[in-house]
């Protein structure tokens, strides 16, 4: 087999950095949900030390000092990137799986039947990517998925290599030598403290344990780890994401909470964009669950409660699953406390094509709410905040706090990059 792991290069700096060429050479950072934390930073941030999840106030210094660019995380804006970088790379091979936001493996291996090379293959893949949507890229090559990954490190390491390294035969021992063994794909940082306990501190070291034994030890899953390392695959490529098995959709505020009011409009709007997700995957929720918390770290009084909500028939119908979430809300709210959380969770997942209809029961989604339900949608894909159920508030004054926004340019007509030609 050959396999290629894509993966862009600091991705959210760089989707940011596409509409602000201005910043192209400059350290970027970008802050997670509420404007707490570094959850990611540009080449340049990485060379200042700045830290990965260092809260953004312990930074100020060196963000002053630097004159560093602080983005708040826009999803939307990097998830339009990503569609467009996939589709980009179907256009090259039909064989993808996508693995995350920015991360795909390719199946390489009829395409190079004796001849020609991938590396060449993936360097075109790299400047088209460039060229098409101004996304850096690094691309790993190899007969196994958990070596290609390794590899792919390796092309970050190794500017040399122009961001593409094939592992070629002979390389082999070199490169797991490299590679310490928390960079194993599917090796977490516990499951690397035991093996570091057991002597061993790279990848090869693990490579060279009998997959028999490590199976003895460990389990089935390390054992296909340590014989993908010595080449052999054993891990396939999966074309289709399966379906969710459930959606959450919960956040923090970004201030203390206390009406039940406020939690009504939070929980109505999670558990509208939770359903959302749920008609995308064409599903229907049996039961929902919703929990509200106070936050660990305040002196007050600790709160944290939640309850599963069985819904009368499977459903993806706004209306009847934020009927119910509010009803379990007012079953579990208490007074005084000073709420920092609360998220919904619909399980019981069924797809609405197989849908199975008691004999008893007569009752499911209508053709009408399912209807209403689709035009809703097909609105909102147009709109932003174009259809919203009164429920979900307007002022939201809970919402999340995202001061450092960058505009949805790809998202939003109204938001769209402005170019002045002189
Ligand atoms: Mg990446």
């Amino acid at each position: 087999m050959t396999i290629a792991l894509c993966d862009a290069n600091n991705f959210y700096a760089s989707c940011e950095r596409v509409f602000r060429p201005d910043l192209a050479d400059h350290p970027i950072v970008i802050l997670s949900n509420n404007d707490g934390c570094i959850v990611a930073r540009s080449a340049e941030a990485k060379a200042l030390s700045i830290g990965m999840g260092v809260p953004v106030f312990k930074a100020r210094d060196i963000i002053q000092q630097h004159n560093v660019a602080v983005f708040s995380s826009n999803y939307s804006l990097y998830g339009a990137m990503s569609q467009r970088l996939m589709s980009i790379l179907e256009s090259f091979i039909p064989y993808v799986e996508v693995y995350s936001i920015d991360e795909a493996f390719l199946d390489l291996t009829n395409l190079y039947a004796g001849s020609s090379s991938a590396i060449l293959y993936g360097q075109q893949i790299r400047v088209t990517l460039a060229q098409y949507c101004g996304l850096p890229m690094s691309i790993g090559i190899a007969p196994t998925k958990t070596l290609a990954k390794l590899a792919n490190h390796y092309a970050k390491q190794h500017p040399e290599y122009n961001g593409v390294y094939e592992v070629q035969p002979g390389q082999e021992t070199m490169l797991l030598k490299a590679m310490p063994l928390g960079e194993v794909w599917g090796v977490g940082r516990q499951l690397s403290h035991k093996l570091q306990a057991m002597g061993l501190s790279t990848a090869y070291d693990l490579a060279c344990i009998p997959p028999k034994e490590i199976r003895k030890r460990f389990n089935v899953l390390l054992e296909r780890t340590v014989r993908e390392l010595n080449g052999e695959p054993c891990i396939e490529l999966i074309h289709q994401a399966p379906d969710k098995q459930q959606i959450i959709c919960s956040r923090s505020f970004s201030k203390r909470v206390f009406s039940l009011e406020d939690l009504q409009e939070a929980i109505s709007s999670y558990t509208s964009r939770a359903a959302e997700k749920l008609r995308s995957q064409r599903s229907t929720a049996k039961t929902i669950m919703i929990f509200i918390r106070t936050s660990p770290f305040d002196r007050q009084g600790q709160y944290r409660r939640s309850v599963f909500i069985p819904l009368p028939y499977p459903t993806m119908d706004s209306r009847l699953l934020v009927q119910n979430a509010l009803k379990g809300l007012k079953a579990i709210y208490q007074p005084g406390f000073a709420y920092a959380k609360a998220g919904v969770m619909l399980c019981d997942l069924s797809d609405s094509r197989l849908v199975q209809h008691d004999f008893f029961s007569t009752q499911y989604d209508s053709t009408s709410a399912l209807q209403l339900m689709n035009t809703v949608d097909a609105i909102n894909h147009q709109f932003t905040n174009g259809l919203f159920l009164a429920s979900n508030g307007i002022q939201q004054a809970w919402r999340m706090s995202r001061t450092q926004l960058s505009p949805n340019y790809l998202s939003n007509w109204n938001q769209i990059k402005r170019v002045q030609v002189k």
